[in-house]
């Protein structure tokens, strides 16, 4: 046997092969030649022969240059924080890609002179919430709910107006992020009001005094409480004669069939809230960021603040979310909109084209919206079931797949996978078993 030491290319010759020489221009050099170091240090163990060495750096390209992956999300959980939250349409996704040069986001292209940025954006949320006199749009939800709590309690001297919520609407969002904190970290001060289940209108009525600046509703987006409860619709809040904020969270900018109990944007003003605040990644099903609706002098005072512009979005996200906003319905509603019998199709297909090996087997499951939107709710689904180990294999594939674990066995759930993603999904499963059959490890 020779030694594979000996025998290994010289880091130059292997970069002067075209392939990785193109690739060099593509991703950079530095990308490649991490790549090529890479390739021939499994040369030097004996795992690629010499004279692959080239092939074997080729094959181990990354499509971009970035650290970030495709993943196909078969957890079933339709907005997956982890995952990035909701996928872009390919409206979007091709908006995105005509914005990344240089466009006109902020210039009148008829007069020459300097134009609202994002004008079409905003023209197009508006456009779908018609009852919003104003609109303005930050970088994700927190930030909305940041400038509006800034601005509207900040005061010449002293402390800062506070803010009237009721105990059961104190939420934490995840990863340690809460609403009070965040209120707080603005300069509020928090008047509580009510109790952990239950909080009525003159609860409020009796908090409200020269220092209030607003009472805020926030959707309990990630949790529901049972029981004996009772909260304060948005329409009796308005009788309260100061401005009403709403945190929907979610994003939904009209009722959905499918989730009558979530709060929208059209709703609440209907109802007399001076501003909503939402996500624009989660049901809306377009980019991070945060949208800011409603009474048109307020929103005008919040655009025209000066930490506003430390909150701005890019042409990146104005893009993404007018085509979101205009354009075909997103995955996200179009995942919503799936019936469970046509993801049982799905299903079988699937595990008709697995190897046998695995026995792949059809189960219902139940998908969930998550993200932060439609607590407590199940939406029918089904999943293909395999062996809990395929699980980290699958996670190392190309494209990576994530399911989740439950009961022992990996569910693989088609609630949030688009039909496009199916090939995907069997390619990854097949080889992910070749690979397991290399390790000499069974099905199960
Ligand atoms: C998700 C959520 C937020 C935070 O929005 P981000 O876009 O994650 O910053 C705030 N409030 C509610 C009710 C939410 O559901």
């Amino acid at each position: 046997m020779p030694d594979p030491r000996r025998s290994t290319p010289r880091t130059d010759t292997v970069l002067a092969d075209p392939r990785l020489r193109q690739a060099s221009d593509r991703l950079g050099s530095a990308l490649v030649k991490a790549v090529v170091a890479d390739a021939l240090d499994r040369c030097r163990a004996g795992l690629v022969p010499p004279g692959s060495v080239a092939d074997a750096a080729v094959a181990a390209l990354p499509a971009t240059a970035t650290t970030l992956r495709r993943v196909i999300n078969a957890t079933g959980v339709l907005v997956h924080t982890n995952l990035g939250r909701a996928p872009l349409s390919a409206a979007a996704t091709d908006a995105v890609r005509m914005a990344a040069g240089a466009s006109d986001v902020e210039l009148d292209l008829v007069t020459g002179r300097r134009g609202r940025r994002g004008e079409g954006a905003l023209t197009a949320l508006q456009a779908r919430v018609p009852k919003a006199g104003g609109v303005h749009v930050v970088n994700n939800g927190a930030a909305a709910l940041s400038l509006v709590t800034m601005v509207l309690t900040r005061r010449p001297t002293g402390a800062g107006g506070t803010v009237v919520i009721a105990r059961g609407e104190l939420v934490e969002i995840g990863d340690g992020f809460r609403i009070p904190e965040l209120l707080e970290s603005v300069g509020a001060r928090l008047r509580e009001v009510g109790t952990t289940n239950r909080v009525r209108l003159e609860d409020y009525a009796s908090a409200l005094d020269e220092d209030t600046a607003f009472v805020l509703k926030v959707h309990p987006s990630n949790f529901t409480v049972t029981g004996f409860t009772s909260s304060v619709p948005v329409s009796e809040l308005a009788r309260l004669g100061v401005p009403v904020v709403v945190d929907i969270g979610s994003g939904l900018l009209a009722p959905h069939p499918r989730l009558p109990a979530e709060p929208d944007a059209a709703t609440a003003l209907r109802d007399g809230a001076s501003l909503v605040t939402a996500s624009g990644d989660k049901l809306l099903g377009g980019p991070q960021c945060g949208l800011l609706l409603g009474n048109a002098e307020l929103v005008e005072r919040l655009r025209r603040d000066p930490f506003a512009r430390a909150l701005r979005v890019d042409k990146l996200t104005l893009a993404a979310l007018e085509a979101t906003l205009i354009g075909p319905e997103s995955p996200v509603a179009v995942a919503l909109g799936r019936r469970v019998e046509a993801l049982r199709v799905r299903a079988h297909d699937l595990t008709d084209a697995l190897p046998p090996e695995l026995r792949a087997e059809v189960v219902d499951s139940d998908g969930a919206v998550g993200g932060g939107g439609a607590p407590g709710v199940t939406l029918p689904s089904c999943a293909v079931a395999l062996p809990a180990r395929l699980a980290t294999a699958l996670r190392a594939g190309d494209p990576p797949v994530v399911g989740r674990i439950m009961e022992g066995r990996l569910l693989l759930d088609l609630f949030a996978v688009a039909p496009e993603e199916d090939a995907d999904l069997v390619a990854a499963l097949t080889a992910a078993t070749i690979a397991g059959r290399a390790n000499g490890s069974g099905p199960t």
